[in-house]
């Protein structure tokens, strides 16, 4: 099971009802940051969140509203006497700007920083239980969006099949689980995607395939079209356009500017193109359950 927190739902700045963008997944153990704007430590702390699990940070890019939290959240990790790595992705510059910051003693990391510069689409992180993919995006600056994907978890061995033919539990079970026979198909993992500050874009398009729960920006109202282009970002409504294109289970929208109505009213323009979309709240969590194997 992952859960999804959002520390930052709203465009640009922070108001009371929004922060600027920051999104914290929980696996396991494993704390994972998309963004990390101004106040995310705060949010996290609110959020009950340990900031000290803290695995990775993917920044979608180098705006302010996206990056300005990171300084604080590595000061705050180095105060509490963190020693091992820590993971920040992003666009190039993310390197020079952290390096600048440590060479100002703006932060002065006491772990390692890995930093993962990106300039085309790839692989952003692999573990043994899941991978990160990174792919452009079509912002005014250059912008990536992240999937998360869980790797696959073998099908299960239907022990009560064996029982029934008189097989004994034994050695033999192992067996039959390692050649893959009276085995069941595999379970999918979990596939979550983050696409912000964009356009509509084929990116989107890609990270959102068939993703568990697709978080998609939709800064404005529909019939606000004009604005999204000349800004670099989209409305609720051409989110829901990719959501439906990838194929999504299920949309958030976040990166709501301040002139987006209510919940329910933007929900009444985006449910006719694409009906699984929720508004993103922050701090309000949503859990991505397992799909159960298709039937063998
Ligand atoms: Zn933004
Ligand atoms: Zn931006």
């Amino acid at each position: 099971v992952i859960t999804v927190v959002p520390l930052g739902t709203g465009a640009g700045r922070p108001t009371s009802r929004r922060n600027v963008s920051a999104l914290a997944l929980v696996r396991g153990g494993d704390l994972v940051l998309f963004d990390c704007g101004e106040a995310t430590q705060h949010q996290a702390r609110r959020a009950g969140l340990k900031l000290g699990h803290l695995r990775a940070v993917f920044l979608t890019h180098l705006h302010g509203d996206h990056v300005n939290g990171l300084p604080g959240v590595i000061g705050s990790l180095t105060l509490s006497g963190r020693e091992e790595p820590l993971r920040v992705v992003g666009p190039r510059g993310v390197a020079a700007w952290l390096k600048l910051l440590g060479e100002l003693r703006v932060v002065w990391p006491g772990f390692p920083l890995e930093i993962i510069e990106l300039d085309a689409a790839g692989a952003a992180w692999e573990t043994p239980a899941l991978t990160v993919e990174a792919r452009p995006l079509d912002h005014r600056v250059p912008a990536f969006g992240y999937a998360l994907q869980e790797r696959p978890r073998p099908g299960t061995l239907d022990v009560e099949k064996l029982r029934a033919m008189g097989v004994p539990p034994g050695p033999a079970y192992r067996e039959f689980k390692e050649r893959g026979e009276f085995v069941g198909p595999a379970h999918p993992g979990i596939r979550f995607a983050y696409v912000t500050d964009t356009r509509p874009c084929e990116g989107g398009v890609e990270l959102g395939r068939g993703a568990d729960l697709l978080v998609h920006e939709g800064t404005y109202p529909a019939g606000r079209e004009d604005d999204a282009r000349d800004r670099g970002h989209s409305t609720v409504v051409e989110a829901a356009g990719i959501a439906a294109r990838a194929g999504a289970r299920r949309l958030l929208l976040t990166h709501l500017s301040p002139s987006c109505p209510e919940p329910d009213a933007l929900l009444e323009q985006v449910n006719p193109v694409f009906a699984k979309s929720e508004i993103a709240e922050d701090l309000r969590p949503l859990a991505l359950e397992p799909l159960e194997p298709p039937p063998a």
